[in-house]
């Protein structure tokens, strides 16, 4: 589960679905120093999981992970570089001019721009995009589509975008015309509600475009889930599998939508590489996110970001305005020739604001994570699905760099968890 109001920037700024993979032999083995004995330690356990990484697995994820912290600064420049392009050249207000040309009813020029905006933007990060979408990923082993199927994803992504994020745009552009002294307040009450109806129509109707669901029928998989899902009190009659083989040999689960559309999905890597302890204890981890009401928090925690992001853009707009408005042809902060400034002070706030939306969303799962082994009762299972977690995640950071790069806790933080519980319980016996 994720933040979603990074989504909906994702979908202003331009679309990248990161998926990514490598492969690891299942660990289904417990290592002598993390079985159950009198004189059971759990941070020796801990490190006899880490220890049954090979090191050059380790070594490969960290580079992998790493790696990853400099791309965000490298996104965070690229995408500068263009906003700034498009502003110095006035490429923004040739959009525009060209967009009142098509049509003269508003609403349907901010539509018309933005088409513009999207084409144009998401040619000139073509070649980011395809490094860190696909050559990187491929280097890595984590890939499992060829160029075609790739960007086949790719448009499919821009046209998705070019539909939620004309609503969202014409919805805005339309406030801020009506409303221009609070329209920040309003902006960002409608872009909480568009925000909680994607959260209901992502798993419906927007996963679906990219993968395949299924109901999972193997008894032996569904009884144990849902034995707990009842016992936990989810209302969950059926759990649903994804090929996510399709793009990546990642495993993982997620539980998403809203009240009728609420479900739980386990990928088809899950289900192949995990042993079934693993897979209990992360399907009783993502249980932990629907008893514990994450996306309803999420949501709220959205609702604080986004009041604090128009606040800090109705500032900063007019400020820069004031500055550069004339030099760039931009009439106003109704003008939707604005959207590459937008978009330049967003991911600026969201770049700063990194640790903080990554440590909102690191402790949930750290919440989920301590529900899922209540729930499962399985720890090794947690701690296999860590190490299978690891191969894309740096297993130990520091704690400075677990604070501001992780959205999960680390492998070995979430083993240790595991090791814990462990130790506790098998006292209690
Ligand atoms: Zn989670």
């Amino acid at each position: 589960m994720n933040c979603v109001i990074r989504t909906a920037f994702a979908i202003l700024a331009f679309v990248s679905l990161g998926f990514a993979q490598q492969q690891m032999p299942s660990v289904t083995t417990i290592p002598p120093a993390a079985q159950g004995s009198p004189n059971f330690n759990a941070e020796a356990a801990a490190d006899a999981y880490l220890a049954l990484i090979p090191a050059q697995s380790k070594a490969r994820s960290n580079a992998y992970f790493e790696g990853g912290y400099w791309l965000a600064l490298w996104d965070f420049l690229y995408g500068s570089g263009i906003a700034l392009l498009l502003l110095q050249l006035r490429w923004s207000a040739a959009m525009r001019n060209l967009a009142e040309k098509l049509t003269r009813f508003r609403p349907l020029q901010t539509g018309f721009y933005w088409a513009e905006y999207l084409l144009v933007t998401t040619v000139l990060g073509f070649p980011l995009a395809v490094y860190e979408g696909y050559f990187r990923e491929h280097q890595y082993g984590l890939a499992t589509q060829t160029f075609g199927p790739w960007t086949w994803d790719q448009f499919k992504g821009v046209l998705l975008s070019l539909v939620l994020g004309g609503v969202l745009l014409i919805l805005l552009f339309g406030v801020v015309r009506r409303l221009p002294r609070t329209w920040w307040i309003w902006g960002a009450a409608v872009t909480e509600v568009f925000l909680i109806i994607v959260v209901l129509i992502t798993p419906v109707y927007l996963t679906p475009i990219f993968n395949t669901f299924t109901l999972l029928n193997d008894p032996k998989i569904t009884q144990p889930i849902l034995s707990m899902a009842r016992a936990n009190g989810i209302p969950a009659r059926e759990v649903y599998e994804m090929d996510a083989s399709k793009q990546t040999t990642r495993i993982s689960a997620n539980v998403s939508g809203l009240g009728n559309t609420m479900r739980i999905t386990l990928n088809d890597n899950l289900l192949r590489r995990g042993s079934p302890e693993e897979i209990e204890a992360v399907t009783a981890h993502e249980m932990g996110h629907y008893v514990l009401n994450h996306i309803y928090k999420d949501l709220e925690f959205d609702l604080i970001v986004a009041v604090a992001g128009f606040a800090y853009l109705r500032w900063s707009l007019s400020w820069c305005h004031r500055r550069w408005g004339a030099k760039w042809d931009v009439r106003g902060i109704g003008d939707p020739a604005v959207l590459p400034l937008v978009v330049l002070l967003g991911s600026i706030f969201f770049f700063v604001l990194m640790p903080v939306l990554n440590t909102h969303v690191r402790t949930a799962e750290h919440e989920a994570d301590m529900y899922g082994l209540n729930a499962s009762r399985q720890p090794d299972g947690l701690a296999q699905a860590a190490i299978h977690l690891g191969e894309y995640r740096k297993m130990k950071p520091g704690p400075v760099e677990e604070w501001i790069f992780f959205d999960h806790p680390s492998g070995y933080n979430r083993i240790l968890d595991a090791m814990r519980w462990k130790a506790e319980n098998l006292q209690a016996n």
